[in-house]
């Protein structure tokens, strides 16, 4: 039997979730102030962390979303994540797997 403990989950709770191609992201994109998938200005209340990253530049990215785009990033970061993970395959407590899904109930999906 093997021993699975492959650190695949952030103990934040933030998600990084897929985002559309970095180049594609202007400067209000990167530090959160516009959804990063459909560009709506956020207000505090609204926006949903997408995960702290690195930027190509060697800066960082603060990516954040409306709940609705980050609950379908979450949706399909779900989909890829499942299958490739060895706590889902076991267990419905994946910290991933809850987060994510927390996400798409947030978006209302
Ligand atoms: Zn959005
Ligand atoms: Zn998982």
């Amino acid at each position: 039997m093997a021993e699975t403990t492959q650190p695949t989950c952030t103990p934040t709770g933030v998600l990084p979730l897929p985002l559309p191609a970095l180049g594609m992201l202007s400067d209000a994109h990167r530090r959160g102030a516009r959804c990063a998938w459909c560009s709506a200005q956020l207000t505090a209340d609204e926006a949903v962390d997408a995960g702290e990253r690195p930027a190509e530049d060697g800066g960082h990215l603060f990516p954040r979303g409306c709940r609705r785009c980050a609950g379908v990033a979450a949706y399909r970061l779900l989909q890829q994540h499942a299958p490739a993970c060895d706590v889902c395959k076991v267990s419905a407590a994946c910290p991933t797997a809850v987060a994510a899904v927390r996400l798409i109930r947030e978006g209302g999906l």
